[in-house]
């Protein structure tokens, strides 16, 4: 079979110049056509091997506020520690450089091989030294840089650039080494196998490492108070880079500088468990260079005493540390759970969902921050999911970051007569009216459906005309081959009034909730608001529904922040009276769930109101399970499985923001009490994501990665017989409607349908 080539004219940097649809466009058709299979697989399984690593650490929580907390502390003292560094280095026998721009470290590093007259370099793996571009410099002034990282050796056969911090070549396939090394190499050897392409690579990189002058690394971290860099790596070439030429250059950003040396302890823990899974990896070395010099010398070289630079490099990062939002990137420690997690980089990988030297959701900050604010445009792939967030090991909320960028973003691109005109219409804060159509068109949501019910059946009927659907998608960038949900007869207000009209039983449970009539579910699918609301109700407790206003989640997935803010006081204003009275929230959209568990702290001031809305709102089914348990009601009685009008074979699929709120399990475990055969997907996110997967310039990518969900159904269902499909989200349904062409309902109308 033909291994399939990138095509040596599309490279990520000039794609990067071109308007930012065709950029994505060329980089979705690239990644999609070429290397999706390796990039899934290699990033799932690193994914699925961190679940079971951090499972293992036992105060993984703990492990993690004590690094974020050492990261903060470290970024809010950085000048004292920059120059408590410098000092400790000078005193250890090495070299100190600051370097405020990349221009000025190139220079530095530069003077000093050429000092040495090195004619060869062997380099450790080093992303800062990408940003740089030093191997360019290098190059260009006579010096061969031979890398020393197995990936990056790829790569620099290849002549590409890293699309993975972690595994920069995981775009390649086995296969794809090997038809590149015998096409550069031009050779006979039998290299099919992974231990015959490490082979065939060690012996050429043995020869480097002997005949090289210096040594370039990067450093994980580097301790102020000692002058120790921390070194993490699998493949023992960052330890000859280091002990065998007589110069050793370490380049890092100065964001790696911590306190102490002690502090190195959580995170030897916690990266290689969140990078790849490993609880330890093969290498971990904490030198105090300048190191001795060696007993040996290598055949046609000379003793020589042993010289260390450490360059530090700032190049943006001391403008991230003033910047209130960028801050947080400086906490990252590369360690790609990130990208690992993320359904959309699964799919593309780091050249499609990357920028000049940085990708996946927390690259879109680095561009920013030591490039230009557009080489962030990639970052509109971060679909907020939010599945990054727990999984970070510092915790860095990237989807706010990218919420941040996006606004930056649309602000950079400009007014406009027409933008402001539809802001104006819609809704959007005056702040947000530079967004493109698109995105006011998406943030307010609110607005077409409150319209939009109230002419149900004109609107819906001209949605489907072709005509329309090409002035949506030309306009508003609706992509023609998906369905937006149709505008219900009767919104979930309607609904829930003539219900209440006709009587409900006596509520026997306290405290009672109110149901949060959150914009999607008012105005795209009230029949499932109203089946949480019946199941509620069926065990005893009094319900009510807030009146339906525009929450903010919207807003904030297409960065329009004022917007959001402003929304976000008003819910949380018309919320209050309700939790006062001792009600718990119930949130039938598990993104609108998230907002109030995790986005408000962004949007409000007031520490008291995020406090109480994150602590008292609940996912329907959440809340039904957790009473149940406190209560001891017999579900099995009340939801018999054997009664419901799905049968009892199900398959759910549980919203991405839901599992990040923990809202999750709880809808298997009663589903599972009450009697159903439920089997769940292991997917990260179905595709869809709100408004992304409607887009069409996403569209592709949104069904690449809706494969894995489809996938999924029909090995459950070639395994165990058809099952019915739940999802617990909106768009969750959308996605699995559009890819699987079948019914898909809400737990909570399976468990309606056995009362
Ligand atoms: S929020 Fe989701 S889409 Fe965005 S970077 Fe994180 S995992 Fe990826
Ligand atoms: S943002 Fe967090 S998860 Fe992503 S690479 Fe940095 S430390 Fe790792």
């Amino acid at each position: 079979m033909a291994v399939p080539v990138i095509p040596s004219d599309i490279t990520p940097r000039q794609v990067a110049n071109k308007s930012r649809k065709q950029a994505l466009a060329e980089a979705l058709r690239m990644t999609l056509d070429v290397q999706s299979a390796a990039i899934r697989h290699n990033t799932q399984t690193f994914n699925r091997n961190r679940y079971t690593a951090v499972a293992r650490i036992t105060d993984y929580d703990a492990m993690k506020d004590r690094a974020r907390g050492i990261k903060e502390k470290a970024i809010a003292n950085l000048p004292a520690l920059l120059q408590q560094l410098e000092a400790s280095v000078v005193s250890n026998g090495g070299r100190f450089f600051l370097a405020k721009t990349a221009a000025d470290a190139n220079r530095y590093i530069l003077d000093v091989l050429q000092q040495h007259q090195v004619k060869l370099v062997v380099k450790g793996k080093s992303i800062t030294s990408e940003e740089i571009r030093l191997n360019h410099t290098l190059e260009a002034a006579g010096i061969t840089v031979a890398e020393s990282d197995l990936a990056e050796f790829i790569l620099q056969v290849a002549d590409e650039q890293p699309s993975h911090n972690v595994a920069p070549a995981l775009h390649y396939s086995r296969e794809r080494i090997t038809a590149l090394f015998k096409r550069k190499f031009d050779t006979d050897l039998p290299l099919d196998t992974g231990e015959e392409l490490t082979r065939f690579a060690r012996e050429i990189l043995r020869q480097k490492f002997i005949a090289a002058d210096a040594g370039i690394t990067g450093a994980n971290l580097i301790a102020a108070d000692s002058g120790s860099l921390m070194l993490v790596e699998s493949e023992g070439n960052i330890r000859m880079t280091t002990t065998l030429p007589p110069v050793h250059i370490a380049i890092a950003g100065i964001e790696k500088v911590v306190p102490s040396r002690s502090d190195f302890q959580s995170f030897i823990e916690l990266l290689p468990a969140s990078a790849t899974g490993q609880q330890l990896t093969s290498y971990v070395s904490i030198l105090r260079p300048p190191l001795p010099a060696l007993p040996f010398v290598a055949p046609g070289k000379t003793a020589q005493p042993r010289e260390f630079h450490l360059v530090l490099i700032d190049n943006g990062r001391s403008t991230m540390r003033e910047d209130p939002v960028l801050n947080e990137a400086l906490y990252c420690i590369r360690c790609s759970a990130c990208l690992n997690v993320c359904a959309n980089f699964e799919t593309v990988g780091g050249h499609a969902f990357g920028g000049e030297t940085y990708s996946g959701g927390i690259g879109g900050s680095w561009e920013a921050g030591t490039g230009k604010l557009m080489n962030a445009r990639f970052s509109e792939l971060c679909t907020g999911c939010s599945r990054c967030v727990p999984n970070c090991p510092v915790r860095i909320d990237i989807p706010w970051l990218n919420q941040n960028l996006r606004q930056r973003m649309n602000a950079a691109e400009g007014s406009s007569a027409v933008k402001s005109l539809f802001g104006n219409l819609t809704g959007s804060a005056p702040e947000d009216k530079v967004a493109s159509l698109p995105k006011q068109f998406f943030a307010n949501y609110h607005t077409l459906g409150k319209w939009g019910t109230k002419f149900a059946s004109a609107a819906n009927g001209s949605s489907r005309l072709p005509m329309a659907r090409q002035v949506m998608e030309n306009v508003f960038g609706v992509d023609q081959r998906r369905e937006l949900p149709a505008f219900p007869a009767k919104t979930w207000e309607q609904m829930f009034l003539e219900e209440q009209q006709r009587g409900v039983k006596v509520a026997t449970i306290e405290p009672g909730i109110v149901m949060l009539a959150d914009t999607f579910t008012n105005y795209g699918s009230p029949g499932r608001g109203m089946a949480a609301v019946r199941v509620l109700r069926a065990i005893g407790i009094d319900v009510v529904l807030s009146p339906s206003i525009p929450d903010g989640r919207a807003a904030m997935s297409q960065g329009m922040i004022e917007t959001a803010r402003t929304q976000a006081r008003a819910m949380a204003n018309m919320l209050r009276p309700y939790l006062d009275s001792g009600r718990k929230i119930v949130v039938v959209e598990p993104s609108v769930l998230a907002m109030l568990h995790f986005d408000v702290r962004h949007l409000l001031d007031d520490e008291a109101a995020v406090a109480a809305l994150a602590g008292n709102s609940f996912e329907p089914l959440q809340a039904l399970w957790d009473i149940a348990c406190e209560t001891g009601l017999d579900i099995a009685k009340l939801f018999p499985a054997a009664k419901s009008r799905y049968g009892i074979k199900l398959f759910y699929h549980a919203h991405c923001q839901q599992r990040t709120c923990n809202a999750g399990s709880q809808t298997v475990d009663l589903l599972r009490a009450a009697g159903f055969d439920v089997v769940t997907s292991s997917v990260e996110c179905c595709g869809m994501a709100g408004s992304f997967g409607y887009k069409h310039d996403y569209y592709e990518l949104s069904m690449a990665v809706g494969a894995d969900l489809f996938a999924q159904v029909h090995q459950a269902e070639q395994e165990g017989g058809p099952r019915v499909l739940v999802a617990s989200g909106i768009s969750c349904h959308e996605q699995l409607m559009a890819g699987m062409g079948r019914t898909v309902v809400h737990p909570a109308e399976v468990l309606e349908s056995t009362l």
